[in-house]
């Protein structure tokens, strides 16, 4: 393909540019001041769908009509206002000034040292953080930078298209059949290991989860329908440290996990067990990396879209019945239209229910059934099969701790991004996601007691067997990480009274 099609919201109204891939990127950029009818003095801006600016040349991402860029023409180009004389000359003088300081003092004053420090770690922030590459200070890690010092073409280097067309080649390839029973049977466990798999070996087992619990054969779903719309739930989930393809998989694993240590096979209908597991598959879909009060409070295209509504959920279920829309993809083209309906509206209901907005109130509606629960009461089997969907989605803490961490590390480096774009878009920030306010411990502490425990206890009361499976694991880990909370805090003590101790000597050898 030599040209391509860039589709972009402007001034309201939705436009598209075409342009060869060989064109000169002052072009593309007179192309798009042209659609934003700028002034020379005006900066254009490129945003993608997650509000992340985007570098306007040839080398754009072609999109779709549903995944548009957002462009606008900001603030007056700075070029075009000169500084006034005056500024230069007190610039001048304050540069003097500087080195005399440096000459009759020697070093800089202490508050000038704190500013510089202050002023070189936002700066290494800024240097880690890939979506503000624009800037020019985004520097790739080792590893990157290796890979492309190899003659051979890394997989990084490959096209995204590229890439995913690979995990579907050897996605294809793949029997079910390689699976072994021992790996069949430790799927249905929460101790699975996530990490040793690649993705078209986790799309192989999200494979064997739908077959083992013979869906194909109640809802006569064909095998390569089946592998389509796997491929491309694995195609809508981005390349971003925690809300990805991984993550959709350690969510659907556990909903099959809990589905077996339940025995739920022999409580609730099939058709309630493909609802779950297929919402435990879409619940993330598309995630964009930035969360709900993101959305809203920068006032993204998908908080417009759903009204402030849980934005993000009602999007990763859209898109959900996006990819089934088409035949090919489409697990459900075989039932009745009760039967689709009715999964539809359970698949909504399950997805939606894992805004954490919603937490309290659907987990407090849970807590007043448990005491009379009856698996043939409608409203209480939705509100189960919503909790199980939920607990599945935060369950990490659940997993032996070489699972868990790194998946801690992964949803602080996203709060992380979060805030730091927030910090530079002057958004409200939230504390848990601050870099500079929260810590491993301090954020497992306050979410196992909080959330975690208050939710799994509820669960195990129906459930007894989940003791051992949920509550047990997610107790050591609580127990593991105020070890860790304590001995920072007392670390930090100590460090404040040896401060003191040195300020109290200094005074005292002043005197
Ligand atoms: P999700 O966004 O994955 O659908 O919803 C789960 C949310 O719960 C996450 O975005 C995150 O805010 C929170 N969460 C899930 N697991 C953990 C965890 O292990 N620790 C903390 N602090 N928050 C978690
Ligand atoms: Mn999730």
């Amino acid at each position: 393909m030599t040209t391509k099609i860039i589709h972009f919201m402007v001034n309201g109204t939705l436009e598209k540019a075409e342009f060869g891939v060989d064109c000169s990127a002052a072009d593309v950029k007179d192309v798009f001041r042209a659609a934003a009818e700028a002034g020379p003095h005006h900066i254009l801006k490129m945003y993608s769908m997650s509000g992340s600016v985007l570098n306007i040349s040839a080398q754009l991402e072609a999109n779709s009509e549903d995944s548009y860029y957002r462009l606008e023409a900001v603030a007056s180009d700075q070029q075009g206002v000169r500084m006034p004389k005056e500024l230069d000359a007190m610039e001048h003088r304050l540069l003097h000034l500087e080195s005399k300081v440096l000459d009759d003092v020697g070093e800089p004053p202490e508050a000038v040292c704190d500013l510089m420090s202050q002023v070189e770690s936002f700066k290494k922030k800024l240097e880690s953080v890939k979506h503000l590459s624009w800037v020019g200070l985004f520097k790739e890690d080792g590893d990157h930078q290796l890979s492309k010092r190899s003659p051979k073409p890394s997989s990084s280097q490959l096209s995204a298209h590229e890439q995913q067309q690979q995990v579907r080649r050897k996605f294809l390839n793949m029997s079910s059949l390689q699976v072994t029973e021992e790996v069949r049977e430790h799927l249905k466990t929460p101790v699975f290991d996530n990490w040793q798999w690649e993705e078209a070996e986790m799309l192989v087992l999200l494979q064997v989860m739908f077959t083992d619990l013979d869906f194909l054969a109640a809802f006569h779903i064909q095998l390569e329908v089946l592998q389509n719309f796997l491929f491309q739930v694995f195609c809508h989930y981005n390349n971003i440290p925690f809300h990805n393809f991984r993550h959709c998989f350690c969510v659907t694993q556990m909903m099959y996990g809990l589905i077996w240590l339940t025995d739920l096979r022999s409580k609730i209908s099939r058709i309630d067990l493909l609802i779950m597991l297929t919402s435990a598959l879409c619940h993330d879909l598309d995630h964009p990396g930035y969360n709900n009060s993101f959305q809203i409070n920068a006032q993204t295209d998908l908080a417009l879209r759903y009204n402030d509504i849980s934005p993000l959920e009602n999007h990763h279920c859209a898109v959900a019945f996006g990819i089934m829309a088409k035949p090919e993809c489409n697990i459900l083209k075989n039932l009745s239209s009760d039967q689709y309906k009715h999964i539809r509206g359970g698949m909504i209901r399950c997805i939606l229910a894992t805004d954490m907005a919603r937490h309290n109130d659907i987990l407090n509606k849970f807590k007043s059934i448990v005491p009379v629960f009856n698996f043939t009461n409608k409203e209480h089997q939705e509100v189960l099969m919503k909790i199980l969907v939920k607990v599945s989605d935060i369950s990490n803490e659940a997993r032996p701790m070489a699972v868990a961490e790194p998946w801690l590390d992964c949803l602080l480096q996203e709060f992380f991004n979060q805030s730091d774009t927030e910090k530079l878009k002057g958004l409200p920030v939230a504390p848990f996601m601050d870099r500079d306010k929260v810590s491993k411990p301090s954020s497992q502490t306050g979410f196992i007691r909080f959330v975690l425990l208050p939710l799994f206890t509820e669960v195990t009361k129906l459930f007894p067997a989940l003791e051992k499976h949920l509550l047990e694991p997610v107790r050591r880990a609580l127990d593991f990480y105020s070890d860790l909370e304590r001995a920072s805090k007392q670390e930090q003590e100590e460090e404040e009274e040896k401060k003191k101790e040195g300020r109290t000597a200094a005074a005292g050898g002043g005197v």
